[in-house]
């Protein structure tokens, strides 16, 4: 699946209209993909004029799809909850208690 350098987007909203699956939307200017309907189907890739749509293995935050492990500790309170990172499995959950 792509992944977009969202902070370089120039808005031109090129991708939006290739997308097949409507899974491009602009949020605040800038293009941003749903992964859920995302069917990697690359037009977007080709299309950008400034290679902004980048696909998932130049995407350093998601080096291991599908191994995302979450962690996290709580330190007040009702414990503050970790995050998971990678697509497909990811998830953590926070432990931990109020003191
Ligand atoms: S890869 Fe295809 S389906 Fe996925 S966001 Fe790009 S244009 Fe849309
Ligand atoms: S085609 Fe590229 S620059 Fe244009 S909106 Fe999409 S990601 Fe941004």
């Amino acid at each position: 699946m792509p992944w977009i350098k969202t902070n370089e987007c120039k808005g031109c909203a090129k991708c939006i209209s290739v997308c097949p699956v409507n899974a491009i939307s602009m949020i605040d200017s800038k293009a941003v993909i749903d992964q859920k309907k995302c069917i990697n189907c690359g037009a977007c890739l080709t299309v950008c004029p400034f290679d902004i749509i980048r696909p998932n293995s130049e995407n350093p935050e998601l080096k291991g799809l599908g191994n995302g492990r979450g962690g996290g500790r709580g330190r007040t309170g009702g414990g503050l909850g970790g995050q998971g990172s990678g697509l497909g499995n990811g998830g953590g959950r926070g432990m931990g208690r109020g003191r």
